[in-house]
Order: structure tokens, then C-alpha cells, then sequence
């Protein structure tokens, strides 16, 4: 973490997220429409729109990250909800309905529209209605049919649907007339900082790595809010660019690595850098981690799903099921297989994640596939994404210490 801020992909990222904050907020003061979105919506699509579009979830993620999770919660729990609730949820929530809302990260411009989707959980649907509820705005719900295998051609067209008609009602509350041009620029420039994305992961396929799976949950944050723009494609070409210099130069954020481990979950945002810090006392890298790899991907594939130019509504429906969550053990398996093989890891961290049920339902399922055809050793450790009161650090390292010790043990036999 504190190596990339001081590269110049670390300071562009901090000024790019802020200025689109700030133009986001002046927007909405100047009276354009604001939505909110589920991370998953495609927000290529609403680009055809001249809106503003705001992602609670990363808005969450960014609090923990700053450390004002557990206040926030806090004003979330004291309102009624519960602590099992999802601590993204329960972040936002607490700081747009709780009593007094941040001034460190202030809450997104109010919406006049709310999409989400059900691609990764239904919890999302019920935390987006709390504010239909609240601000007597409609909600938008996209029906994702779940991935048990690859997706059905109908399954395909059934999205595609619901985009249109997305699409139409939008028309009518923005009163704007839908841009398929600006959706077709916007689908090319997500493609193009894709490219970018992957060629920096590639980076951790080396020994040592060129990277830590920290950079990759700090750097991904654009690509939630930002997709569709030039200045992501900039941004993602930048921080490529300057990791594969830094590779050819010989920095490697971990010269010494001993152990190249595989996060399985979304990132611990409050232990990046504590986390990351001690990780290397131990000469252990995580080099890889399946949440930042399945950007862009279908389901069940390490790779971006190949687009060609001509059909982006299509493409977009396509990838739906990018997401872990959003399909089922044999193809998160086939995944975690191929970047074992492709990152030469020695072992597997489970983040068993206390908020994101979804995340860590099939994870003893693929432990014991994995030991059983593999013999790759893995560990379970207890984690919230968000919610800094649901970790305890020297209980995940005694777990992640016993995992080395096991690797150690297994390259003498
Ligand atoms: S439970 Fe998981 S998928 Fe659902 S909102 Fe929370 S983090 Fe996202």
C-alpha cells in the first residue's frame, strides 16, 4: 500500500476518485438526475444517459478502508439493524439515515433512482429498498439468473430485456433520449482498461511477484464507479505501464518471497496495510486473489470474456455472472485451479467472510476438492470485509502461520 502511493499510479488513483466525487456532488447540485447502482449493473449502459451514478458499495468499502467502519455500523445498529446484516450495507445505511453523516467521506449525492440487481445476493435488494422506502424513489431490479454452468443463450436474452426496458424507463424519468453511440464508447474504453488490468495482475505471475493481491484491491476501485471512461482506460494503462517498469528494473514489492498464497473472498478493506505489513515479516505474498481476478470474465473463467465491437448490450448481459458469487462450485473450482497453476501458488487462504455469505457458502467444498486433487494446502480464517469488530488478528495468524508451516513441511516430502 504505501509503495503504491507513492507511485504515480497511487497518486493519480487518489486524485481521479476525488475529482469524480467532487463532480459528482456539483452535478447534482446543478439538478442532474442521480442513480445509485448495485456494483454489478452495468453502468456501460447508463453512460448512453447524461446522469450522475453513485455505488454504495464502494462508497462502503472506501469508509473501511479509512477506518470509520465501526462508527458507521454503529449508527446502523442503533437504528434497528442488525450486526449480520452485510457491513457494506449497514456502513451506508448508517450514514445516510443515522444522525450525523461523515465529513471525512461524505455520502453520495441523494438519488432519484435506485438499480440494483440480484447477480451476487438478494441482501442488496432489501438494503437499496430502505431507501426506496426512505426517499420515496423508485427501485430498478435486474433478475440474474445464477450460473451452475455457462449461460444459457435465453438466459443471455432474458437480461437483454431487462436492459431494454431498463433503458426505456430511464427515458422516460430523465426525459433524455437513450445514446446507443456513447454506450458503444463506453463499452470500448471498459474493454481497452480491462486489457490494462489484466497485464498488471500478469505482473504476480512472476517469482517474485511484481505485485501484492493489496495493490490489486486498492487499484480496482475505479472500475466499479468509473467504467466506460477514457480516464480509467488512462488510469489502468498508467498503473500497467509503470509495474511492468518497475519489474524490469528489479522492484518487486516482496524480493525475498518465500510463500505465494491465493486470497479466496473480498478484500479485509480495514487490514490492508497491517495485514499486508505482517504478511511480509513472513515472506508471504498474496499474489493473487479471485475477487480482483474475475473482472470482466464469464463465468467459471480466468480471462476476459472476449468482445467484438459490435454488440455491446449483448456483451454486457453476456458477463453478468462475473462475479463469484454469482455462480456455483464446479465452475468457482474451475477458477481456483487455473490460477493455481497460472500464479505457481503454494497455498490457499479462505477468507470465511462473516458479512458476504455468498462470498463463503462453498468455501469448505472447495478446501477439500482442492486438498483431495491437488494436495495444495489451504487455511480457513475469519474475516468481515468491512466491519473491523468481526476480525481478530492474532487469530487469523495463527491460522496463516500453521498454513506456511504446512507448505514448509510439504516441499520436504
Ligand atoms: S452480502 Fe456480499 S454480495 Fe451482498 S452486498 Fe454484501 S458484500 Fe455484496
Amino acid at each position: 500500500m504505501s509503495k503504491f502511493q507513492k507511485t504515480r499510479a497511487g497518486i493519480n488513483l487518489s486524485k481521479m476518485m476525488k475529482a469524480n466525487y467532487m463532480q459528482q456532488a456539483e452535478d447534482v447540485k446543478q439538478g442532474k438526475f442521480a442513480v445509485w447502482v448495485g456494483i454489478i449493473v452495468p453502468i456501460e449502459i447508463l453512460r448512453g444517459f447524461d446522469i450522475v451514478i453513485g455505488v454504495p458499495e464502494n462508497y462502503s468499502a472506501m469508509s473501511s478502508a479509512k477506518g470509520l467502519s465501526r462508527e458507521q455500523c454503529e449508527k446502523a445498529e442503533a437504528m434497528g439493524y442488525s450486526m449480520d446484516l452485510c457491513s457494506y450495507a449497514r456502513i451506508d445505511i448508517g450514514n445516510n439515515l443515522g444522525p450525523e453523516p461523515d465529513t471525512a467521506i461524505p455520502p453520495l449525492p441523494k438519488p432519484d433512482l435506485l438499480i440494483s440487481n440480484n447477480s451476487n445476493c438478494t441482501l442488496l435488494l432489501k438494503w437499496f429498498d430502505v431507501y426506496r422506502h426512505e426517499y420515496n424513489i423508485p427501485h430498478y431490479i435486474l433478475d440474474i439468473p445464477f450460473g451452475y454452468e455457462a449461460q444459457k443463450k435465453q438466459d443471455t436474452q432474458y437480461i437483454c430485456d431487462q436492459f431494454h426496458d431498463m433503458i426505456a424507463t430511464l427515458e422516460s424519468m430523465t426525459g433524455q433520449k437513450f445514446n446507443i453511440s456513447k454506450v458503444e464508447e463506453a463499452m470500448d474504453n471498459s474493454y481497452e482498461a480491462l486489457k490494462h488490468w489484466k497485464r498488471f495482475l500478469r505482473a504476480g505471475e512472476s517469482k517474485p511477484a511484481g505485485i501484492t493481491a493489496f495493490d490489486s484491491f486498492v487499484q480496482m476501485a475505479p472500475y466499479i464507479n468509473m467504467r466506460g471512461t477514457k480516464d480509467l482506460v488512462d488510469h489502468f494503462k498508467i498503473l500497467a505501464d509503470e509495474t511492468e517498469e518497475r519489474q524490469r528494473s528489479g522492484i518487486f514489492p516482496m524480493p525475498d518471497e518465500s510463500f505465494r498464497l491465493l486470497w479466496d473472498n473480498i478484500a479485509p478493506w480495514h487490514q490492508l496495510r497491517k495485514m499486508s505489513a505482517r504478511l511480509a515479516g513472513l515472506k508471504a505474498n498474496i499474489v493473487c486473489g479471485t475477487y480482483t481476478n474475475c473482472l470482466g470474465n464469464s463465468e467459471g473463467s480466468a480471462d476476459i470474456y472476449p468482445y467484438n465491437g459490435s454488440s455491446p448490450i449483448e456483451f454486457l448481459a453476456r458477463i453478468q455472472n462475473f462475479p463469484i458469487c454469482a455462480y456455483g462450485l464446479d465452475l468457482r473450482y474451475k477458477v481456483l485451479k487455473e490460477l493455481i497453476e497460472r500464479y505457481q501458488i503454494d497455498g490457499v487462504v479462505f477468507a470465511s467472510n462473516r458479512s458476504c455469505k455468498v462470498y463463503s457458502i462453498m468455501q469448505m467444498d472447495q478446501e477439500r476438492k482442492l486438498r483431495d486433487e491437488l494436495g495444495i494446502p489451504c487455511v480457513s480464517i475469519d474475516v468481515d470485509h468491512a466491519d473491523v469488530r468481526k476480525y481478530n488478528d492474532a487469530n487469523a495468524f495463527v491460522r496463516i502461520e500453521a498454513l506456511l508451516e504446512n507448505i514448509e513441511a510439504s516441499r520436504k516430502n
